[in-house]
């Protein structure tokens, strides 16, 4: 079975998001970037159903700008088998990204889809439950769990309040949720290898279909800033302050 496992480049988790000043989005200028969290748990899932001879090959995609390149070879480095670059320098809607990722699937074929459960720049949590519906296929959305025997994946998932398990026939699109599994790290020998393995540019333009956006961003804006707290000298003044001033009592 192959697996797709589309990977995107965001700003890397640990950057403190600055907006631009004109509020018309976030400042991408000298921003450390690298793939969304949540496809690194997609990718590491792919490469141990691989190691448990499970999967077959693993192809990563990335649609975005030509660094995306970067992302995908860390996909690569972490067992990927392949990697394609659909080239985009406009930023492409959850509902466009599915409609790629279809063409995608309709020429690679895959037995599994494994995408992130969100992307954690714009936080959609769209596009892997639009693929499926795009597809016909099943979902298993905020997977914590999969084991697949032959066309039937057990799906462990992570819903309010406990998990579900369900089985869904492959072939299926999961999205990889927070505790599915810890990702690897890429060893030094393995980023040079990635360096050799194959990576096809495409143009999103290519696959003919129409990613024009949909919404229109009226303003980005900080968070406000929170007010300094303070330090109470007893649980009675707590309580007052609760009841009196905060009237939350
Ligand atoms: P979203 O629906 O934007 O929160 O993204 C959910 C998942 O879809 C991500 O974790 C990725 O696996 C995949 N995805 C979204 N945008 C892209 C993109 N531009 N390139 C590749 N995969 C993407």
């Amino acid at each position: 079975m192959k697996i797709l496992v589309p990977v995107k480049r965001v700003v890397d988790y640990n950057v403190k998001i600055r907006v631009k000043a004109d509020g018309t989005g976030v400042d991408l200028a000298n921003v450390k970037m690298s793939m969304n969290p949540f496809d690194e748990i997609a990718v590491e899932e792919a490469v141990r159903l691989k190691e448990a001879g499970v999967a077959s090959e693993i192809v990563v995609v990335s649609i975005g700008v030509q660094q995306a390149q970067e992302t995908l070879r860390t996909g690569l480095a972490m067992g990927a088998d392949r990697a394609i670059l659909i080239k985009s320098d406009a930023p492409v809607e959850p509902l466009g990204v599915a409609k790629l990722l279809k063409a995608v699937v309709e020429e690679e074929q895959p037995g599994m889809v494994i995408v992130g459960k969100q992307a954690i720049d714009d936080d959609a949590n769209q596009t892997g439950q639009m693929l499926s519906a795009l597809l016909g296929w099943g979902q298993g959305a905020f997977a914590s769990g999969i084991k697949v025997e032959g066309d039937v994946a057990s799906v462990t998932r992570e819903i309010d309040g406990g998990l579900q398990n369900v089985t869904i026939k492959l072939p299926a699109v999961m999205t990889a949720d927070l505790r599915l599994n810890e990702p690897r790290y890429a060893s030094l020998p393995n980023i040079m290898k990635a360096k050799k393995k194959p990576l096809d540019t495409k143009e999103a333009a290519d696959y003919g279909v129409d990613i024009a956006p949909r919404l229109e961003v009226l303003s980005t804006a900080e968070p406000e800033a929170r007010k300094a707290g303070i330090k109470v000298e007893s649980v009675a003044e707590l309580v007052d302050k609760l009841k009196n001033e905060a009237s939350v009592l």
